[in-house]
């Protein structure tokens, strides 16, 4: 079966500018972060900026929660590659400062300014300058005339009408550049909160789970919830929220795209087996330096790492290149095939060559440039040594099953 033919439909919404970067309707799913350094502080937030936009962060987010953040917003936005939105909680004065500065778009968290009049006052000067805003709904700080009528809970339905109320706010003043997110820390919460919200509205969706945590909890749980909406349509543009470096956040939500194939890959994707009793090298020694060594090379392959010649050529070959361990040396092969022998501390170097030569010139030109057959007799010769010396049946697998027959004669 062809992998790229399974794609999950995208549930059909409007869309709208945050700058550059068009989100919703059939803009590819975008990817956002947030720095984490004082937004006054212009040179140490641009230099985040820079970091977040070379790891694929296609939208940041930066507070604005005093005047000299807003001040720095000034200076920072004309010199951002990247579209800059304010993240404004609670003085709706700072959404009308973060305008002054420029920004490209608005977060407005409905818990946190509640006033009709200041809610008002914000979308009417977003209309009158062409900003979007994002309805940031957080479960963590809901309106507490909401938790209240909602039985002193947090509960979808609560978070939804959250949103809808603003939304009606924003309508009264003819304002309709608008994404909305329902975000809570508690993943099945925060899924049914965006299903029911994609019921009743078609503005673009940003996904998130809200304070996700630390790596790899925090992975685990933004990928459970980020992911589920994703495969059922749903979700515009996302973000990771980690407690880590924005980088992470970043690099997160690139590969989470990828992998669904809702983004063009721009990276390496790493693959390496989990070893076992075959591995001829420390798999996960190697397998991270070549993902480290490959970290910055911005190339659109998938690289595998494979601890045994016997078997690794063959799982990974449909990757554009790998490498696998044969006796003391290690045998690199594109699409499968064997192009190359090189001694084994000359494997990373060697594949990171590769990559780059199969990046410009393409795989067809990488397997002309050597005789394939010498490499293959080669990779044959320490298959066939290690087939040997390991026999069939390298795990022990056998052995164990007679063990445990043994127990119940
Ligand atoms: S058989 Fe070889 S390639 Fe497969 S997991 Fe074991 S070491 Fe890795």
């Amino acid at each position: 079966m062809d992998a790229g033919a399974v794609t999950f439909p995208r549930r059909a919404t409007r869309q709208i500018h945050v700058g550059g970067v068009a989100v919703g309707g059939d803009a590819p799913i975008s990817v956002q972060s947030m720095t984490t350094t004082k937004t006054a502080d212009v040179e140490g937030t641009l230099q985040q900026i820079y970091a977040l936009a070379a790891a694929g962060c296609d939208i940041v987010r930066c507070t604005c929660n005093e005047v000299e953040a807003a001040e720095g917003l000034a200076r920072i936005v004309p010199r951002s590659p990247i579209p800059i939105v304010a993240d404004i909680h609670h003085q709706y004065r700072m959404a009308l400062a973060a305008l002054d500065a420029g920004v490209h778009g608005l977060r407005l968290n409905p818990g946190n300014i509640r006033k009709p009049e200041h809610i008002k006052a914000v979308a009417t000067a977003a209309r009158d300058r062409g900003v979007p805003i994002r309805i940031g709904v957080n479960g963590g700080s809901l309106d507490p005339a909401l938790y209240e009528r909602h039985g002193g809970r947090v509960t979808p339905e609560a978070m939804v009408e959250s949103a809808m109320q603003e939304l009606a706010y924003f309508d009264e003043v003819g304002f309709d550049a608008v994404k909305i997110s329902v975000k809570a820390s508690n993943v099945p919460l925060m899924i049914e909160a965006y299903r029911q919200l994609s019921e009743v509205t078609d503005h673009p969706l940003h996904l998130g789970v809200t304070e996700a945590g630390p790596l790899p909890e925090g992975l685990i749980k933004a990928t459970a919830g980020i992911a589920t909406l994703l495969a059922e349509g749903i979700g515009d543009t996302i973000r990771y929220s980690l407690t880590a470096d924005p980088v992470e956040e970043a690099r997160a939500g690139r590969a989470l795209l990828e992998s669904f194939g809702l983004r063009e890959r721009t990276n390496v994707d790493l693959i390496a087996c989990p070893s076992c009793g075959r591995a001829e090298i420390d798999v996960i020694a190697v397998a991270s330096e070549a993902r480290d060594a490959l970290a910055d090379e911005q190339l659109p392959l998938q690289v595998a790492v494979m601890g045994c010649v016997v078997n690794g050529p063959g799982e990974a070959r449909d990757a554009d290149l790998g490498i696998a361990a044969g006796r003391r040396r290690g045998h690199l092969f594109v699409k499968g095939q064997n192009v190359a022998v090189v001694p084994e501390d000359e494997m990373v170097p060697t594949l990171v060559e590769w990559a780059r030569f199969i990046a410009e010139h393409g795989t067809d030109a990488a397997l002309a440039r050597v005789d394939t057959e010498v490499a293959r007799r080669e990779a044959e010769k320490d298959r066939a040594e290690l087939l040997e010396i390991q026999g069939e049946d390298a795990n022990d697998s056998e052995q164990r099953v007679e063990l445990i027959s043994q127990r119940f004669d």
